[in-house]
């Protein structure tokens, strides 16, 4: 196993461990110092990968179902066998609680083992003594996977899974922030696959674009904000690459006044600041009934007083640091800005404990609807509440947003619940919890928050093209 002191994390191209001329510092957010280095992937590395999928993908798209499910199921028995070493190099570089890294691997390892159990539906839609009709779904090639730094393997995983399973190469590459237990998997994978169907590739963030632009990758399945999504599009335009595109969110929770708050104060508090709030499907405004205000916004900042902030090595610790320092100077702007700009804080928003990049939990007392800790995508933890009385209302500002990611509906009124939820223009609805996803249900955005879906069957055939046969009997008229 290569540990976090040990520089000589290695590259993943053609079923090789291979170093790079550069590197690139992995900096512990919990102490804001450099402990390792990754390689830094020049463009003939990217190259290199991207030959060798192509090699191992006319291959791989001829076996069979059976063996590929396997191979799925091997790597996702790897990351359990290894789950100790990764999970303290997974909190060492992203900042995550231990527990919290541990449940990614676990979930990643899940992630696999699910998809081991997927098929690739084949319709017969007409068969008739003419002609039959076939659709099918074939694999597209070589995918580009471009992973973020908040959930590093679990996003490279929901990538990785169906790509290989519909048939097709991948060329993995993690965030620049967090490279190290990505490169650590690339190489313990190796043996367990063909070379070159599963490569990894890391450095700055030039490989994005080289990837995006590639003639030898045929799709880019992306994860990250909506600024770099849009620029993937226009990148990928000139190959007509395929995309999917999981992007930012501003994911609204109504709260209605039959809650029980002491219950779901607890999980609300969780639904917007789990993963240091850096989740896509965080709850990032947080609309409360007016007859409830007063008391859920109490009990929330009550539960937030009792949550162990710290080095997420430490095993009490449940929020660690911001990931990385860019990251660390949007929130402290935000939380200055709003500071600056009058409005009132209900808990945190002056102490950002040194060293590392801590940032304090600061929840915001009914800022107006344009205040930029409502527009825009914080990222951090930082969360409005917003006072609502009506329905119809709550629901057209929930909607009032670019992003249509997720959205979440409190109430004990179960058709209540499922009329708002019905009208919240996003991907994923949950009532009376948050952020449950699960191999099997497809998960994407609506508006800017991207295209395409990850998951479910849905989201394995986003890795396919699908190709229908039309065949006229012999002899038929
Ligand atoms: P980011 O867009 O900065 O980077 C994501 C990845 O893209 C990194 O690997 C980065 O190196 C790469 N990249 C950067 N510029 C590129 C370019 N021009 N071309 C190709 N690749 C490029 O995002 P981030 O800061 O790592 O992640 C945070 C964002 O991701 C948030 O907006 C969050 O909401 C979003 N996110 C979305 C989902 C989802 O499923 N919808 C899940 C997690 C995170």
């Amino acid at each position: 196993m290569t540990t976090a002191g040990d520089s000589r994390f290695t590259l993943t191209i053609n079923g090789k461990s291979v170093l790079a001329v550069d590197s690139i510092d992995v900096v512990n957010p919990a102490t804001g110092e450099v402990f390792a280095h990754a390689p830094d992937a020049s463009a003939a590395q990217l190259d290199e990968a991207v030959a060798a999928a192509r090699a191992a993908q006319l291959c791989w798209r001829d076996t069979s179902m059976a063996d590929r499910q396997g191979a799925l199921r091997r790597l996702g028995g790897c990351i359990l066998d290894h789950m100790d070493g990764l999970t303290r190099l997974l909190t060492s570089e992203h900042g995550k609680p231990l527990r919290d890294a541990e449940d990614e691997l676990r979930r990643s390892a899940h992630w696999l083992t699910s998809y081991a159990e997927f098929e690739l539906p084949e319709t017969v839609l007409l068969d008739c003594s003419q002609r039959q009709i076939t659709t099918r779904h074939v694999p597209i090639g070589v995918v580009g996977a471009i992973a973020p730094w908040n959930f590093p393997i679990l996003l490279a995983i929901w990538k990785v899974a169906p790509a290989l399973l519909a048939g097709n190469a991948v060329v993995l590459k993690p965030s620049p922030f967090t490279p190290l237990t990505t490169l650590e998997l690339g190489r313990l994978f190796a043996p367990l696959l063909p070379p070159g169907l599963l490569n990894v590739v890391a450095g700055r963030d030039q490989i994005g674009p080289w990837m995006t632009g590639h003639p030898g990758i045929d799709k880019i399945a992306f994860t990250g904000s909506t600024p770099t999504g849009k620029r993937i599009m226009a990148g990928a335009a000139d190959t007509l690459k395929r995309l999917t595109l999981e992007l930012g969110g501003n994911d609204a929770a109504i709260v209605f006044p039959d809650v029980d708050i002491e219950k779901v104060a607890k999980a609300l508090f969780w639904a917007g600041f789990a993963n240091t709030a850096q989740i896509c499907i965080a709850m990032k405004r947080l609309y409360i009934h007016h007859d409830i205000y007063a008391e859920l916004s109490q009990a929330i900042v009550a539960y937030a007083k009792t949550v162990k902030v710290g080095n997420g090595a430490d095993g009490e610790t449940q929020i660690g640091p911001l990931q990385n320092r860019m990251q660390y100077d949007r929130i402290k702007r935000l939380v200055d800005e709003a500071r600056e700009s009058g409005l009132d804080f209900l808990c945190g928003g002056t102490e950002w404990p040194q060293p590392g990049y801590f940032a304090p939990i600061t929840i915001v007392d009914n800022p107006p609807d344009t205040a930029p800790v409502v527009t825009e995508e914080a990222f951090g933890p930082i969360l409005p509440l917003l006072r609502f009385r009506d329905a119809d209302d709550v629901i057209r500002r929930a909607n009032d947003t670019i992003y249509g990611l997720g959205a979440s509906v409190w109430t004990n009124d179960r058709q209540l619940a499922h009329s708002v939820a019905r009208r919240l223009e996003c991907g994923t609805v949950w009532i009376n919890e948050s952020r449950f996803l699960s191999p099997f249900n497809a998960f994407g955005g609506h508006k800017q928050s991207g295209f395409g879906v990850e998951n479910g069957v849905e989201g394995l055939l986003e890795y396919t093209n699908t190709q229908t046969i039309v065949a006229r009997a012999p002899g038929s008229d």
